[in-house]
């Protein structure tokens, strides 16, 4: 009986979600995320603006996740990878940083359109499947809390908790913290980016305790010259991370038509 009821409840309450959905797209039609033309679903872009984004598929570096031209095997890691290996593990990114993609991490930085960030975490998802282990935690790149008050939200944190979801992994925003309000990076050469960003995070000990043994990804909106990520790995593999991977929703890639 009282099972029998809570059928039916269940029932009629999606029912009238459905019915909410409706009214809503009656109301407000979905628009593409980047144009505002008009598409069949929330939270996508019309084919139009989908076509400008470039994918990073395979073939790519099995490290840092940056495409090639023509498969080079199995095996093979970018000269970027031998020449300067990376202090993370791996990296993932979902599509080129070219006009298409700077204009959409714009909105989801500045635009208070947190939406995007489940647009962009469903195309990380699948340029991540090879790090979605159940052993593994989602960490944001931090935004100083001063930041963070004028931005009123961490775009990082958006985007690794709607990754969160298409996962089922855990996110631990308060895992690493930025110790120092740095700089923004736009518009300084490698050295200076990395200098800029040199000791501005920490890992929260007892949590990293706590996740002992766990691999950490972190998540960020956009990868330049990585020295961010890997600024933020320093401090997590200090702290006793063992195994730090990196996504992002887009990365720069030299000699594409960013
Ligand atoms: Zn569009």
């Amino acid at each position: 009986m009282e099972t029998g009821a809570l059928v039916v409840k269940d029932g009629w309450s999606r029912s009238l979600r459905r019915l909410g959905t409706m009214l809503l797209d009656q109301l407000y039609p979905p628009v593409c995320l980047a144009c505002d033309a008009p598409v069949a679903t929330a939270d996508a872009l019309c084919t139009t603006c989908f076509r400008g984004l470039r994918p990073i598929t395979a073939p790519l570096c099995p490290i840092l996740g940056l495409p090639f031209e023509v498969s080079l095997g199995p095996d093979a890691v970018s000269a970027e990878a031998i020449a300067h290996p990376p202090n993370f593990d791996r990296a993932r990114s979902a599509v080129v940083y070219n006009a298409m993609a700077r204009g959409l991490v714009g909105k989801l930085k500045y635009g208070d359109r947190p939406e995007l960030a489940r647009f962009c975490a469903r195309l990380v998802a699948l340029a991540g499947h090879e790090l979605w282990g159940r052993d593994a935690v989602l960490v944001p790149v931090p935004l100083h809390r001063v930041r963070q008050f004028s931005r009123r939200y961490n775009q990082s944190t958006e985007l690794a908790r709607a990754l969160g979801k298409l996962t089922g992994l855990s996110v631990e925003p308060g895992l690493v913290v930025r110790k120092r309000n740095t700089r923004h990076q736009v518009g300084l050469s490698g050295d200076a980016r990395r200098r800029n960003v040199a000791g501005a995070f920490a890992a929260h000990p007892d949590l990293l305790l706590r996740l002992r043994g766990r691999r950490v990804i972190v998540v960020d909106d956009v990868i330049t010259t990585g020295s961010t990520v890997s600024a933020v790995t320093k401090a997590l593999k200090s702290g006793g991370a063992e195994h730090v991977d990196v996504v992002s929703f887009a990365r720069v890639v030299t000699g594409s038509d960013a």
